[in-house]
């Protein structure tokens, strides 16, 4: 094998890789991180496969490996493969998320200067680009394009010519390295000598004479830092010229779960409808021969979901397999880490973007090195690097942060999870109390087996209402009583308060009973705009086109798309007039106005804003399900996973907000956030109650969540997207672009459009619809404007195939919203 083909760090269309000759004293492998050079450049690649041919007639070497081992193995090629062509990416871009913490390296171009800078003749340009690089000696090429746009690239290739710069590729060493500590010991052949020294009376070096005789007993070597701080540096240096010490350097773990102790638990004895689906799952774990099983498991929360995650995981340790758990986002998620931690105490990996960057090197080196039986994590775990795999588990599995939007690629873990299966022939699990639409249509088409849990587990109301090693029968509860208020009833009959009349004595009374609630509002801040009463103008984000929020505490308007400050105008900035006034409320008005009704209650705040890292997430929860907070007041963040048994009552403040989304998926959003906030009501031994405030009282979305019917919502929700066509019942393709230039932005929209159109005429593809260009929503973000055309049909790929993408589009497939 001479030559390598190798997907480099560079644009390039699905599948194009690149062929290398390696160098006869390298040994390469597929799956081996390399550095490459490309252009004047030197880059990174990923080998993906040896040959005895090349695709061109000339190649350049390999310079050398970035890791002496293979970072991807043969499978996780095979995915990355896939998702290139999937999701219409470079092979490398399809690679990226399964690289090591810090692996991803962009090879920057260094440029010197030489002397022949002050005898040639230079544009005024060059003359600006000349006098960048005298400054800054050590600036790059990015850097320099950055800094003074586009056109310094050609001035760049011009001065080369010239003779007046080099350019040198820098280096591509990775971003983040193993740690390691400094240990010694007294080297084998200096012992003797060091007894004798020792034994010598005329030795008056103390210090010295401790830390010898520390050393000798030890069992194995010390730690050079703290013998410094116990016997002095002088001590260890006087040694060590003595040539008597022997040093090695260990690497040190660092394991974001150190120092956390988790209880350890025994399995529960599962109910007969939990049994027959765990042995189900069990049997599809131990037939490696058949194509591996898809679940669906549909179940309330509290139907012991985990519970069957967590045997199933069991039996796959048990086979000699590994698994890899993802949950929606791992700092509302903390009571699932724990039940996995303390169940398989020291298997547990965890990964996910709240790490140090350290602390997710040495996870993934050691998932690499099968050190850990599980992983849990967010989204991008699944691209853990676990080898044996014989399980993946994706609990809530409906939740949008599987699907990731902001960068490539553009993957959903549940379809990148499937083919992983697929790939390894490990099984594959979806858990949820509302599915997917779209899941639940392959549930019901039996691509999924589609098993449900129609019972709720009564807890013993202990910490968390875990039990350790519970073996009675459990108890079923009923589901929490819903009852929706029709907003618009109450202003008629004069009551303007946030709080209905119902919600009102619920709260009283569920005071008055020493118990828990939670109150639901959509908006943080503490009010939600800030408009004028004269001319109706309302103060919006100058990079993005929505209202900002006022947020009282901080005396600031803050956008909430981009995080914009302002501080607010206290005259209309458009009539001049004083008649400003706030509309709305968000979280921090709700809890204010919760203190002063409830003087002595203790009300507890649970938002970004308050919440601004995992340990703050976690203080807020510990110090509500101690039960000194009665009342917890919060955004969406509140609905998911979590389990507070002496909650009776939740409040829904207002359900409309996200209905008016202009999206197909606003509804299936706002059932399944009324579905899980309800399912938060009523998990101890008393029973819960859920009041939903609403100006839309008969939207199917709010009534069927009311019921928790989730059958009834499916069949009106299919039949809504089979008369507009949308998915299931089609595919669908957003091609979005975005700008500052508003005029350049929308021309560009249009002109794409136009060429898709003619496009799909000319290769008679009538089931593709070009649909736009419309502008996105916001139709501006973060200053940029943004438009968007969506292709939908059987196969909208069909089209995009033919056409070229041009630059500064972004192609989103099987988006999970159209904003
Ligand atoms: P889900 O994941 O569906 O929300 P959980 O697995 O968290 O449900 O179960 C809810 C609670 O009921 C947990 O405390 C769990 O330990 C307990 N539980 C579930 N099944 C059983 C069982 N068969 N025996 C005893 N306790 C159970
Ligand atoms: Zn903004």
């Amino acid at each position: 094998m001479r030559y390598a083909e190798i997907a480099v760090d560079a644009p390039a269309g699905p599948d194009r890789t690149f062929s290398y000759s390696i160098p006869e004293d390298l040994e390469l492998r597929p799956g081996h991180l390399v550095k490459v050079p490309f252009g004047p450049r030197s880059i990174l690649g990923v080998v993906t496969s040896l040959s005895t041919t090349a695709q061109v007639a000339e190649t350049r070497d390999v310079y050398d490996v970035a890791f002496a081992e293979p970072v991807l193995d043969g499978p996780r090629l095979k995915l990355a493969t896939w998702i290139s062509r999937y999701y219409m990416c470079s092979p490398f871009e399809a690679i990226s998320p399964m690289l090591p913490q810090g692996g991803r390296v962009r090879g920057n171009t260094l440029l010197t200067l030489t002397d022949r800078a002050l005898e040639t003749a230079l544009t005024p340009f060059q003359e600006k680009v000349v006098s960048y690089l005298r400054s800054r000696p050590k600036a790059n090429q990015e850097q320099l394009i950055r800094s003074m746009g586009e056109g310094a690239r050609s001035a760049v290739s011009a001065l080369e010519r010239q003779g007046v710069l080099v350019r040198k590729a820098g280096s591509l060493e990775p971003g983040v390295k193993a740690k390691v500590r400094q240990v010694t010991a007294i080297a084998s052949d200096a012992r003797e000598c060091v007894k004798q020294w020792l034994g010598d009376p005329s030795n008056r070096a103390h210090r010295q004479k401790e830390l010898a005789q520390a050393l000798l007993d030890a069992q194995s070597p010390v730690d050079i830092a703290s013998l410094r701080k116990e016997f002095g540096a002088g001590a260890v240096k006087s040694l060590m010229s003595r040539g008597w010490l022997s040093q090695e350097a260990v690497p040190i773990d660092r394991d974001p779960l150190e120092g956390r102790t988790f209880p350890p638990t025994r399995p529960v004895t599962l109910t007969p409808q939990q049994a027959a689906i765990a042995s189900e799952v069990r049997s599809s774990l131990d037939d490696a021969s058949a194509p591996p099983d898809i679940y669906l498991l549909q179940g309330v929360t509290g139907s012991g979901k985990t519970e069957i995650y967590l045997d199933a995981v069991q039996h796959c340790l048990a086979s000699g397999k590994r698994a890899i758990v993802l949950v929606p986002e791992i700092a509302l998620t903390y009571q699932t880490i724990e039940r996995f931690a303390s169940r398989f105490p020291g298997q547990v990996a965890v990964l996910h973007s709240g790490l140090t960057s350290g602390e997710r090197f040495d996870q993934w080196w050691k998932l690499r090195n099968a050190g850990y039986g599980v992983v849990v994590g967010s989204r991008g775990a699944v691209f853990a690097p676990q080898p044996d795999l014989g399980l993946v588990i994706i609990d809530e599995e409906h939740e949008w942060t599987y699907k990731q939007r902001d960068a490539v690629p553009r993957y959903h873990t549940r379809e990148v999870a499937a083919e992983l299966c697929r790939l390894t022939g490990a099984t594959l699990i979806l858990g949820s109390a509302s599915p997917d639409i779209s899941s639940y249509h392959r549930g019901r088409r039996n691509t999924y087996k589609l098993r449900l849990l129609t019972d709720r587990i009564a807890s013993n109301g202990t910490d968390e209402g875990r039990p350790v090693g519970n073996t009675a029968v459990p108890s079923v509860i009923p589901l929490a009583s819903v009852q929706i208020v029709d907003m618009r009833s109450e202003l008629r009959a004069g009551q303007r308060d946030i709080f209905s009349r119902a919600l009102s004595d619920a709260m009283t009374e569920c005071l008055n009973a020493q118990q828990q609630m939670m109150l639901l509002i959509n908006r943080r801040g503490s009010s939600a705009y800030l408009q004028c009463r004269n001319c109706g103008f309302s103060v919006r984000c100058r990079g993005c086109d929505v209202p900002m929020t006022y947020h009282k505490q901080a005396q600031r308007l803050i956008c909430h798309y981009c995080g914009t400050r302002r501080i607010p105008p206290d005259k209309c900035p458009q009539c001049l007039g004083y008649r400003l006034s706030f509309y709305g409320v968000g979280t921090e008005a709700v809890a204010e106005r919760l203190k002063s009704r409830y003087p002595g209650v203790e009300v507890l705040r649970w938002d970004r804003d308050t919440a601004t890292t995992p340990r703050a997430h976690e203080e807020i929860l510990t110090r509500f399900r101690s039960g000194k907070a009665r009342i917890l007041v919060g955004t969406q963040m509140i609905a998911k996973g979590l389990h507070f048994p002496s909650v009776t009552l939740v409040g829904v403040v207002s359900a409309d907000v996200g209905l008016s989304i202009p999206d197909y998926r606003a509804g299936e959003r706002v059932f399944q956030l009324l579905c899980q906030v309800a399912g938060r009501a009523g998990r101890g031994d008393q029973e819960g109650k859920v009041i939903i405030q609403t100006y839309q009282p008969d939207n199917y979305a709010i009534k069927a969540a009311a019921s928790q019917d989730y059958q009834g919502f499916y069949d009106k929700e299919m039949a809504f997207r089979r008369d507009h066509s949308h998915p299931p019942y089609s595919r669908l393709i957003q091609l979005m672009n975005s700008g500052t230039n508003r005029a350049k932005v929308e021309g560009e929209a249009v002109r794409m459009a136009d060429t898709l159109r003619s496009m799909q005429e000319e290769w008679g593809l009538s089931d593709t619809d070009v649909l736009g260009p419309t502008p996105g929503w916001p139709a501006r973000l973060r200053g940029r404007y943004r438009w968007h055309i969506i292709l939908r049909g059987p196969d909208p790929r069909s089209l995009l195939d033919k056409a070229t993408v041009p630059r500064g589009w972004s192609v989103d497939i099987d988006p999970v919203s159209l904003t």
